[in-house]
């Protein structure tokens, strides 16, 4: 039997173990952290659940390829049913109500009505959303692989695909927010910032507004915790054994295999999979930083998708709130550096377990690029003060708009790109690759040298969960074609 050390038990990390360990590989996962999940967790404060991984699963829909590795993997079951927020956003500007509904054609209707001007920009909308609901990620066999039940990938499938693979160079070469710029009216506009970081490309919207209207991205129910933790199960159930709170010092080819080296010694074994961040890895976790010339390229071309993310546990039943709530904000909020006009904040009122009874959790996810400005207040003593006055100003912010939550705040976390560097390792705190127009990711391959491998976020396109998921789907595969192994999925 080969041996298999996979490092990282973040999504793509117990993806790759899972698939590997039922096609034969015994296989140990060294994780840093005490638990599964990576990026994608959430954590409890005074009773208060802070979901800071899944805000939305593509792959939820049954019967797409990827639902398919989410259920292999355990991800998904009968334990935690997909749920679907409708509508998906509201923007909530004094007395102007938006919804952004996830049905296309309601979503045409609605905002048609409210906004006259903009039908043609709407219809140039949906038809471009529409070529893209036929879209789906293909998870295709590696050729010469021996697999039990291999997937099939119909002309049909393919056809069905040929709007949306034709319409994407367009949609990469342009930004989000520029494309939104067509609209006039500016709360559409601003409606439309919600579903995506207007900076990255208009593909990103256009495939996430796709997903709404086809079912394919809903929420967990458990969230982020419950679905690593499913995955962490269905691997040990496997056989496989998963040592927390190990994290991997370094990575050496030997003769005649691969050697990890640990705080508590040296784990041997014929493979190893780096499903850390490739970017940080290729700087520490070889004897000398990686100089080849994917490494510079990746070093030199990428990208980091950074975010702060605040958490309120506020003392009052807030689900008479929309779910997910796109706030223009009376003034502006300051925080890292950024200055934000509005914020989007999501309300688990109706979670259940959320918050004590009769309590609301709200978080808020600030996207940009602020890793550089949290270290130099770090180096100058001040990172714990800057951290304070940025919720206090979150705060103020949530009480002017939402009045009902006036001093009832009770608990309060701020994770900065520090946090995520802290706990997991990931290039200046992200939490993935931004894809920019024009840009084509600069990735690391998935074969480095025989026996060292690389999965996860720097190994392909950006795209959250459903990259990190393919990609160790990809890796498992590649690995049983090296080692002779048959593929299996299930
Ligand atoms: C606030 C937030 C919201 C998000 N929302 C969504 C969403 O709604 N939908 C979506 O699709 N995506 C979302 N994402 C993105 C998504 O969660 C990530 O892109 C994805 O989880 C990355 O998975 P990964 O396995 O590639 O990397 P990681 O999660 O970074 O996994 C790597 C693992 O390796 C471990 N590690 C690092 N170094 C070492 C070492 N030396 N030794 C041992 N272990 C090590 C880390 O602790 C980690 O567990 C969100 C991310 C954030 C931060």
């Amino acid at each position: 039997m080969k041996s298999l050390t996979v490092i990282g038990a973040g999504i793509s990390g117990l993806t790759c173990a899972i698939y590997a360990q039922r096609s034969g590989f015994r296989t140990v996962i060294l994780e840093k952290a005490g638990g599964p999940g990576g990026v994608s967790t959430s954590w409890k404060r005074k009773g208060y659940t802070f979901e800071g991984g899944i805000h939305w699963l593509i792959g939820s829909r049954p019967g797409l390829p990827l639902h398919d590795v989410w259920t292999e993997t355990g991800a998904l079951g009968a334990g935690n049913p997909v749920f679907y927020k409708d509508p998906v956003y509201t923007l909530i500007d004094g007395d102007t109500v938006l919804e952004l509904p996830r049905s296309l054609k309601k979503m045409q209707k609605t905002l048609g009505a409210f906004s006259p001007e903009d039908k043609v920009a709407l219809a140039v909308l949906r038809f471009h959303v529409w070529c893209f609901t036929f879209f789906h990620t293909p998870i295709l066999d590696k050729g010469g692989l021996k697999v039990r039940h291999p997937r099939r990938f119909s002309l049909p499938e393919f056809l069905k695909m040929g709007p949306a693979l034709l319409l994407t160079p367009y949609l990469m070469s342009i930004s989000a927010g520029r494309y939104i710029k067509r609209f006039r009216n500016p709360h559409v506009r601003r409606l439309l910032e919600a579903v995506v970081d207007p900076r990255i490309n208009a593909l990103s919207l256009i495939y996430t507004l796709s997903t709404f209207d086809s079912g394919d991205s809903g929420y967990p129910e458990g969230g982020s915790l419950r679905m690593s933790q499913n995955m962490a199960d269905t691997f040990t159930s496997l056989g496989g054994r998963i040592l927390y709170r190990t994290p991997a010092l370094g990575v050496r080819k030997t003769a005649d295999g691969v050697c990890v080296l640990t705080e508590s010694g040296t784990i041997k074994s014929d493979a190893v999979v780096i499903s850390s961040d490739a970017r940080t890895a290729i700087d520490k976790l070889f004897e000398e930083p990686v100089q080849t010339r994917w490494a510079k390229r990746l070093r030199r071309k990428m990208h980091t998708a950074q975010c702060m993310f605040i958490a309120l546990g506020v003392r009052t039943d807030l689900s008479d709130c929309p779910r997910c709530m796109k706030i223009v904000l009376r003034r502006p909020l300051e925080a890292g550096g950024l200055s934000f006009d509005s914020i989007t904040v999501n309300n688990y009122a109706r979670e259940k377990e959320y918050a004590p009874e009769g309590c609301t959790t709200l978080t808020c996810i600030l996207s940009g690029s602020t890793y550089y400005y949290w270290k130099a207040e770090r180096e100058k003593g001040l990172y714990k003060q800057r951290k304070q006055e940025v919720i206090a100003e979150f705060i103020s912010r949530i009480e002017e708009e939402l009045p009902q939550t006036r001093g009832l705040v009770e608990a309060t976390d701020l994770a900065t790109p520090l946090t995520w560097e802290r706990y997991c390792d990931t290039f200046e705190g992200s939490y993935m690759s931004d894809w920019m127009p024009w840009h084509f990711s600069a990735n690391a391959p998935i074969r480095f040298l025989p026996g060292i491998f690389f999965t996860g976020q720097r190994t392909a396109f950006s795209g959250g969960l459903p990259v990190a998921a393919h990609s160790g789907w990809r890796t498992a595969q590649i690995l049983c074609k090296d080692f002779g192994e048959e593929f299996i999925r299930k």
